[in-house]
Formats: structure tokens, sequence, C-alpha cells
């Protein structure tokens, strides 16, 4: 990666995300459930943020992966363009076959198929709360129950009360989904957990586990689950390039899956995904360099920003993830609306964790201006009341 290009950008940015705030107007909303989307901020307003609300990489896709999709815009116009050979380079990334691989628009399209193929017949999802909340979003726009299986005092998945869940509903069951690191909190289930779930519960359930924030763990505990689809057990991986690689704005993701479960998805995907983006993937999985930098840097600017709110007294739950959680000890929706006037977006309330506020690891300038932004609109005295 070109440091000194991604240093110049991010000093660049900083610029002119300081020159927008003057002209900027309360427009933007975080989407309540059942009500209309939000209202889009202006591309003048929007690149004025500072962006800490979707735990994106704030840096960008690295050159490598730029010019791999420049020089794919030649397909632009085609629809049957070649594909850059992504399905079997995930295949060979991860060492399975690529009847294992299905793509989708993002992996949020890869969680949408596996409600829309495994919760018909009135089944159930069984899952933690909170976890990642549009995937729920998407259960209950099919009336599809979920039993959701509170985190433990401090914020990890409850694994035992997790099986009982399963095995209480064993029959009613399409899938359990697993979120490691989960979103919102940060927190991973370690291997031994994992091994713990599949163990414990019937073999024909199927788990799903969302490894969106894989790139970001160091914890030694914890490992990837694909191995579990090598051994052909009911067991399905999502994976993003939307976060370690940069691409969240052109949607690519997939699942890691036995050909079985592969063949029940597949009729219900729209195999609608971006020419340019097929070629940046396959760039973005050969660029280790890259994405080591990204881990590196964002780590040690979480570290920092959760070193700097402790020293400020507040409680910060340990994350292994590219954001945190701070426990303000007040209602969480009204300062991330402060935060918005002061163009500072940060993450929406999640239930029922209503007094934590999520804030996704920007740049340097970025966390600078939401520490700054903090010590206004979040006075020490609601830290100091319980410690
Ligand atoms: N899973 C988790 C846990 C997420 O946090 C997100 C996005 O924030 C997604 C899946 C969906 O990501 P995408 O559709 O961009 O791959």
């Amino acid at each position: 990666m070109d440091l000194d290009r991604v240093t110049r950008r991010r000093f660049v940015g900083g610029i002119s995300s300081a020159l927008g705030l003057l002209s900027l107007k309360p427009r933007i909303l975080w989407p309540q459930q059942g009500q209309n989307p939000r209202p889009r901020a202006t591309a003048e307003e929007y690149d004025a943020m500072a962006k800490l609300a979707n735990n994106e990489n704030p840096y960008g896709p690295p050159e490598s992966v730029l010019k791999a999709m420049t020089d794919a815009f030649k397909y632009a116009n085609r629809y049957g363009y070649p594909d850059g050979g992504i399905t079997e380079a995930i295949a060979k990334h991860h060492g399975v076959k690529p009847e294992n691989v299905m793509l989708g628009a993002g992996s949020g399209e890869i969680l949408d198929i596996a409600g829309n193929a495994f919760l018909l017949d009135d089944k159930k999802i069984v899952g933690a709360e909170p976890s990642y909340d549009v995937l729920y979003q998407h259960v209950t726009a099919l009336k599809a129950d979920q039993i959701k299986v509170p985190l433990l005092p401090d914020f990890r998945q409850d694994i035992p009360g997790t099986i009982a869940a399963v095995k209480a509903n064993y029959r009613d069951v399409g899938w359990v989904y697993l979120c490691s690191p989960n979103n919102p909190t940060g927190r991973v289930v370690t291997k031994a957990e994992v091994a713990q779930l599949l163990n414990g519960i019937p073999s024909d359930v199927i788990v799903l586990i969302d490894e969106a924030y894989h790139h970001f763990v160091d914890d030694p505990n914890y490992e990837s689950s694909v191995p579990y689809v090598l051994e052909g057990r009911n067991v399905i991986v999502t994976r993003t390039f939307s976060k370690i690689a940069a691409l969240a704005g052109m949607r690519l993701g997939y699942a890691i899956a036995p050909k079985a479960l592969i063949s029940r998805m597949r009729p219900y995907g729209t195999g609608s995904i971006c020419a340019v983006v097929k070629y940046g993937g396959v760039a973005a999985l050969k660029d280790t360099d890259s994405q080591a930098w990204v881990k590196k840097t964002t780590l040690a600017l979480r570290e920092k920003s959760i070193a700097d709110l402790k020293r400020a007294g507040f409680s910060v739950i340990p994350s292994d993830a590219n954001f945190f959680m701070v426990h303000l000890r007040q209602p969480v929706a009204p300062v991330v609306e402060e935060f918005r006037k002061k163009g500072i977006l940060v993450g929406r309330p999640f239930p029922p964790l209503l007094e934590h506020l999520r804030v996704s690891v920007g740049t340097a300038q970025e966390m600078d201006r939401f520490l700054v932004a903090f010590k206004e609109i979040v006075p020490p005295k609601a830290a100091a009341v319980g410690g």
C-alpha cells in the first residue's frame, strides 16, 4: 500500500470535512424499525461528516484494488462479462471447492437469502440480543419468529443459553445465527464456544456464523469456522469485502457452506453482482499487506480512543472489531443526535443496550473529532456515577 497516498488523502479529507461542517443542516437520522427510510444526505453533507456509524474502512480501497476495478470498467455495458475468477479465488483462499462458495451483493444479501431459504414453514431463528439488527429486521419482514438469547453480563454470547433455546425448539429452528465478533458489542465467540455449540445441538440444525469482522480479531482463542464446512457440518460462514477490504459501497460478500446448503440457497440469490467489484475482490484477496496495515492502524486507534474514554471515567466493552461500545450511563438516542449536530455520525441505538454508544473506528482525525465532541456532549459526571 502507498502509505503516503493514504496519509495525504486522509489529510485532504480532514480539511474538506472541517470546511464542509460550516454548511451542515440537521437532516440525517437513523432509521427506526417500521418507519420510512431516512432522507439521504446530500453528497456535500455526507462528505463533511465524520462517519463513525457503520463500521466501514475509512481509508478506501488500496491502489491494487482500484486499478483492478478501473480496468474492469470496460465491462460496464455488458451482461455476460467475465468475473475475474472471483469464485475460484475465494475457494482457493479458504481451501474449499468453488461449489462451496456463493457470492452475494454484500454478505447482507447472503443473510437475506438464508432467511428466505431456511425460515420457510414457520421456522424460527435463534440468535443473540443484541446482534446484527439488520438481519433481525429482515426476519421480522418475513414474519418468522425470533428466539433471542440475551448476552451474558460481560456482553459475551450465552452459548449454554443458545443450546438450551435450540433444544427447547428443536424441530422449529430454521437456523442459528452466531455473529463473531458480534455487532454491536465487538466480542468474539471463541473457537471452544463454537465447538460447544455445534456439539451441543442436533447435527441437522443449521448454524450461520457471520465473520464480517474476522480480519480485525487478535484474540488467540478465536478461529474462523470455515474448517467445519470442510468437515461437512451444517455450517454456513459469511464473509464480506465491506470492512477490511473497504468495498462497502461496491457490494460484495459471500457464503462458504457445504454444497447441499449452497444448493438450497442458490435459487434465492439475484446473481446481480457488479462486474467491477468482482475484479476488485480478486485483487483485495491478494493484497494482504494493505489489509495488515488497515488492521494495525485501526486497532491502534481503537485502543487509543478506548484509553482516552477510560481516563475520562467511562467503561468500554472490550472489542475485537473495528468498533467499540462505550457506556454513557444515560440514554444513547439524544447523544447520537448531539453528535450529528456536530457533524459526527455515530452508531444507532441497539436495544436493549440503550445506554451504550457504538463507535466505529475512523481515521486519526475523525477519532480526535469524536473525542473532543464526546467530552462536550457527555458530561464527566455521567461517568463518575457508579464508576
Ligand atoms: N454482518 C454484520 C455483522 C455486519 O455488521 C454487516 C454490516 O455492517 C453485514 C453483515 C453486512 O455487510 P455487507 O452487506 O456490506 O457485506
